[in-house]
């Protein structure tokens, strides 16, 4: 049953007999209520017809045999029962071989119909409940009133239902019965199709086609479905395409001081280094390549731990402004060396919540890359204000800046700005990391910059208000 109807259009097909026979059954009901009365009328209308055609040629009778040839005549000729009655409701006569003949009927209803007619029921000598249509017939021959009566026997309501009402009824249902069928196949190419080749792209992206994409169409719940899917097939994708990035752009980073280890620690191994200059130039440059690879895989460690959602941030009221004391104080020796003017323009007091160190890494950064790329007698200057709830951190610099169509993609984890010009200093990861780090904190980082005249870094963090350090502070209590 379920792998039968497991299919939409069976379903479909399935839900639309449910609700016609619903519907069947309910205006079947419906119906018994209503024609009750129509019913019950039916029958005796017909036997009034029968009496009212055969009664004028009564009047002329003057014999009993006459009269009783007359209604045998009649009931041939109506296709009905035609009983006589005496007054005191006892069979004289009966069209039917006289079968009830000199039994008394008792009518148990009586109700008058135009003139001189009047209809019933009553209770036959075997039971069986009957119908009649009856009007005065001419005197016996003593004198005494008779009685003719069409009578038929009483249908059951569900009996003249089944006869009447039922086969048009069935009708109708089978009618209703193969629209639904057509409505149902339909539906089906309305609703499955476009769902079908959703279902196809899923499977082609299965296959490694990860490129496909479900085609918009069909009801808006579909399209949605659809969209959806492309979003994520989207996203998917990228996702693959950043891993082969990543592993292509790891192996590119890891191969050049890979390569000079291995040819310095050659050159020390076979002796070609034999000075002692030219040795210790080897273990420099050794020592050096070794750093670099250690500060790379750092870097990827701490995106790799943003990326699992394993990186543990401390929630902390962080004094701004001796933080940014502290990175300038540290940085001012590389300033000095590059000739590069440091300024450091703060209020007396900016709070923002969260890990100390970690910011105290975003800043450093910034302001490592700033004194990086100005040229000797250019300026560094970092400025922070708090602005409507929020503490705004700006590192500009008078330095080489960064072509516009760079620009968008410097936060990229790899991403280098010509690498030709390369300071031989990172390996494209530092701003990858500020960035995790400054959303980390419910922050953004933009940059801007004009070719020749410098970049702006701008950090904006939601200040500390009162109420957070409230809380923070009890966690630092306990
Ligand atoms: P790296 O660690 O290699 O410096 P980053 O992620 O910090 O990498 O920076 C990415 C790129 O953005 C670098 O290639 C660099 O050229 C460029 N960049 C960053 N800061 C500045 C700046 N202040 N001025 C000019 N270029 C910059």
């Amino acid at each position: 049953m379920m792998v039968v109807f497991s299919s939409l259009n069976s379903r479909l097909f399935l839900s639309y007999v449910a609700v016609i026979l619903v519907c069947l059954v309910l205006v079947s009901l419906g119906l018994l209520v209503f024609v009750q009365p129509v019913w019950a009328l039916s029958a005796t209308r017909q036997l009034e017809a029968a009496a009212r055609a055969t009664l004028p040629r009564l009047r002329q009778i003057d014999s009993p045999a006459q009269l009783h040839g007359l209604l045998a005549q009649a009931a041939e000729e109506q296709g009905a029962r035609v009983l006589l009655l005496d007054e005191t409701g006892t069979v004289r006569f009966d069209s039917d071989d006289g079968e009830w003949v000199a039994e008394a009927l008792e009518l148990v209803q009586h109700t008058p119909v135009g003139q001189a007619g009047f209809q019933g029921a009553f209770t036959a000598p075997d039971g069986g409940r009957w119908v009649f249509f009856g009007q005065p017939a001419p005197r016996s021959p003593g004198g005494t009133p008779q009685t003719v009566m069409f009578v038929a026997p009483r249908e059951h309501l569900l009996a003249w239902f089944a006869e009447n009402l039922l086969p048009p009824l069935a009708q109708a249902g089978l009618i209703a019965l193969v629209l639904s069928m057509l409505l149902a196949l339909l539906i089906r190419t309305w609703i499955a199709a476009p769902l079908h080749r959703v279902a196809e792209a899923a499977e082609a992206i299965a296959h490694g086609a990860t490129g496909a994409r479900a085609p918009i169409a069909g009801p808006s719940e579909v399209q949605a479905l659809a969209h959806s899917f492309n979003t994520m097939a989207g996203r998917v994708e990228a996702a693959h395409q950043s891993q082969r990035d990543l592993v292509a752009n790891v192996s590119h980073e890891l191969k050049t001081p890979l390569t000079s280890i291995q040819g310095f620690s050659q050159a020390l191994l076979d002796g070609t280094a034999q000075t002692p200059e030219a040795a210790a130039r080897a273990a420099r440059v050794i020592h050096e390549q070794s750093e670099h690879m250690c500060r790379m895989v750092e870097s990827l460690l701490v995106l790799a731990r943003f990326d699992a959602g394993q990186m543990t941030m401390e929630r902390q009221a962080v004094g701004l402004v001796p933080l940014l004391r502290t990175c300038v104080d540290k940085l001012m020796p590389q300033a000095e060396s590059a000739q590069v003017t440091l300024e450091l323009d703060v209020p007396d007091r900016l709070t923002v919540v969260g890990d100390a160190d970690r910011l105290a890494q975003v800043l450093a950064n910034l302001l490592d890359n700033g004194i990086a790329h100005t040229h000797a007698g250019g300026r560094v200057t970092v400025a922070a204000r708090q602005e409507k709830g929020q503490v705004e951190v700006a590192i500009t610099d008078s330095g080489e800046g960064i072509p516009a169509e760079e620009l968008p993609r410097i936060f990229e984890r790899f991403y280098q700005v010509d690498r030709s010009r390369r300071h031989n200093r990172g390996v494209g990861l530092g701003l990858a990391i500020t960035r995790e780090i400054v959303e980390a904190h419910g922050g953004t980082v933009v940059a801007e910059s004009v070719v020749g005249l410098g970049s702006k870094f701008t950090v904006r963090l939601p200040a500390c208000t009162d109420e957070e350090t409230g809380p923070i502070k009890k966690q630092e209590e306990a």
